[in-house]
């Protein structure tokens, strides 16, 4: 392990910082929080701007190359484009990038713009208001899908997340991919995870990311496979001709974890070396309890050094931890 590398026992460099701001959100997503019922961290467990701030210089220094704002819903939390602006002074902007479920990020372009910050993800499970409401549970087709428009227009590098799942969105795959005939977007499918905040498993996953790529590979037959970069969770096509995009992200079949170089910091402040493990420290109480910035790095490096070879080994140490809303995990 070196001073200024996250390597982890098996080689692997960690060099990416998932950071989740909060775990509060506007949505109510079917595969991420149950309808009513949670259990939000209170005020006082949140990390305060401060103290991320103070945690994301710790890991610049300790190599991290790349920050996604995440959450719950990033742009829910008040003063997050302050913070945004003191992040991106401190790391280069190009290595800031956001997940949003597209609700205010439009909003909020000409500040990003101006603080450097230029590739968003948006959260789209549906090309259709019915089935968008029935997922998300929020009737907000139209901000969103004209706020990814809004984005695009103003020169943002936009990709839309999208989880697949038997009776919600199967009839949306194709019109998905043929939205990317005419648009520069780079739209990806995701498996569900078992990550919705209740007991319900997802059992229901009947789409892997083998039967996604063969029902897009039964209605369109001119797909080219991309060079995806190393570290890169999906794995990305082109139907010739088109101008965006698509990519399949086996996230629970979890094919990726070889290469993965993520870390994760939730909103209260756990340190996660895999989405599918427990918490592996708990960076507020340490800054809480006076522990320096070496303290710090210590314990971060130290978490590492027993970091799960795979999502499969990871998932038996969290136990019934599994069922944990992805927006308190920071997804
Ligand atoms: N609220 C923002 C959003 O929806 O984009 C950011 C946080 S959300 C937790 C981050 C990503 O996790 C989204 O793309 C969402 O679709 C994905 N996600 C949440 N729960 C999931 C689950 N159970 N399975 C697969 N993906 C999930
Ligand atoms: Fe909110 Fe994102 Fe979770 Fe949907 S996936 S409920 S938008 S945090």
């Amino acid at each position: 392990m070196s001073g200024t590398q996250l390597i982890d026992q098996y080689g692997r460099k960690l060099d990416y910082l998932r950071l989740s701001v909060t775990d509060r959100c506007n949505f109510r997503c079917y595969y991420c929080m149950p309808e009513k019922g949670i259990n939000f961290a209170p005020r006082t467990e949140l990390l305060s701007f401060q103290e991320m701030y103070d945690l994301a210089a710790i890991f610049v220094q300790l190599g991290i190359k790349k920050i996604r704002i995440t959450g719950g819903e990033p742009f829910v939390r008040n003063g997050i484009i302050p913070f945004l602006y003191r992040l991106s002074a401190l790391s280069k902007p190009e290595e800031i990038t956001i997940t949003s479920n597209g609700t205010l990020s439009a909003k909020h372009q000409s500040a990003l713009k101006e603080m450097g910050i230029r590739k968003i993800n948006i959260s789209l499970d549906s090309l259709d208001p019915v089935r968008f409401f029935s997922i998300t549970r929020r009737d907000c087709f139209q901000q969103v899908y004209k706020g990814i428009f809004d984005l695009l227009q103003n020169g943002f590098e936009v990709k839309l997340n999208c989880v697949v799942a038997e009776n919600k969105n199967v009839e949306d795959i194709m019109p998905f991919v043929k939205l990317t005939k005419d648009y520069p977007l780079s739209v990806r499918f995701l498996e569900e995870m078992p990550f919705n905040g209740s007991a319900e498993s997802n059992e229901r996953m009947m789409w892997d990311h083998q039967r996604i790529y063969d029902h897009i590979r039964l209605h369109e037959a001119a797909i080219i496979p991309l060079i995806d970069p190393v570290n890169s969770t999906s794995v990305n096509y082109r139907v010739n001709g088109y101008q965006g995009t698509f990519g399949i992200i086996p996230s629970f079949s979890r094919t990726f974890c070889g290469t993965c170089n993520r870390v994760r910091l939730s909103a209260t402040g756990e340190l996660r070396t895999c989405l599918y493990g427990p918490p592996v420290a708990n960076l507020r109480d340490l800054i809480r309890n006076g522990a320096d910035v070496i303290d710090i790095k210590e314990a971060i490096q130290q978490a590492l050094s027993y970091r799960a070879r795979d999502g499969f080994e990871a998932e038996k140490l969290s136990g019934s931890n599994i069922h944990t809303s992805m927006s308190s995990l920071g997804g």
